[in-house]
């Protein structure tokens, strides 16, 4: 599906211009958003995520209106958020499941299949019965996509995924990301430039609330 921003902005309560004016067309695959801290990325996946409101501006992904019809959007969406919440004392097919449940997966055979075939697809099959305490960094992140997986949505958005993650682990995300990015919108914000040039069709690079640059890494980060 293909996302179309149009002068999209957030200004916070205390004077903080968060998004000025932001115009994107986010086609199916991957789309990186580039920008150092404070830009306004978390603001701008928060609002497409549904979890936001906005001042002014509009969003369509095809043609629902994002801004509009939440609840559409929701059915559609996976979300992957900077600091998602760990549960330490379950296990990671239990915290699966359990969201397996909250998404309305009710049948509890049904449910088994879908669980098992996420924590195989992000490579946490076999540690499936591990507290997720034990589990590190890149673990953390790959079942954050397991979880924004669920319900087979067609637009993923993952804000800022690959902070703090070793070189090795970077790698088996970048793959895992690839895989999905083949027949989904996904969008990845990050302020690291090789996430973006090893993964992303396209780009967009954002500063201080503004767009600076749109279009295909190879051509936008030679210049950078
Ligand atoms: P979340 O739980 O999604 O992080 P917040 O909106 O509270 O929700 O925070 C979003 C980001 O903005 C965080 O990185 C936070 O540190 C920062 N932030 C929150 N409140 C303020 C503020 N008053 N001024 C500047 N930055 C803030
Ligand atoms: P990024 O994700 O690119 O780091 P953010 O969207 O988190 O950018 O933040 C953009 C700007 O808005 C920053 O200046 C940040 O301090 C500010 N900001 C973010 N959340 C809040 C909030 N809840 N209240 C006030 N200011 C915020």
């Amino acid at each position: 599906m293909e996302l179309q921003i149009r002068n999209l902005s957030k200004t916070y309560a205390n004077g903080v211009v968060a998004l000025d004016r932001v115009s994107l067309s986010i086609p199916p695959g991957m789309f990186g958003l580039l920008g150092p801290n404070g830009a306004g990325k978390s603001t701008l996946m928060r609002i497409l995520a549904t979890l936001q409101e906005c001042d002014s501006g509009s969003v369509f992904l095809d043609d629902i209106d994002v801004l509009d019809e939440k609840d559409e959007v929701r059915r559609l969406l996976g979300y992957l958020p900077q600091d998602f919440g760990v549960y330490p004392k379950v296990t990671a097919y239990e915290l699966l499941d359990h969201f397996a449940q909250l998404k309305g997966l009710a049948q509890r055979h049904r449910r088994r299949e879908v669980v098992d075939a996420l924590l195989q697809q992000t490579n946490l099959f076999e540690v499936r019965n591990q507290k997720m305490g034990t589990f590190s960094g890149g673990m953390r992140q790959r079942f954050g996509i397991a979880q924004a997986l669920l319900g087979d949505p067609q637009l993923i958005i993952v804000d800022e995924p690959t902070a703090g993650l070793d070189p090795q682990e970077r790698v088996r995300f970048h793959n895992l990301l690839s895989d999905i990015g083949e027949d989904k919108t996904v969008i990845l914000s990050t302020h690291i430039v090789s996430d973006v040039a090893d993964l992303c069709a396209n780009m967009a690079i954002i500063n201080k609330g503004h767009v600076l640059l749109c279009g295909e890494p190879v051509r936008l980060i030679e210049g950078i």
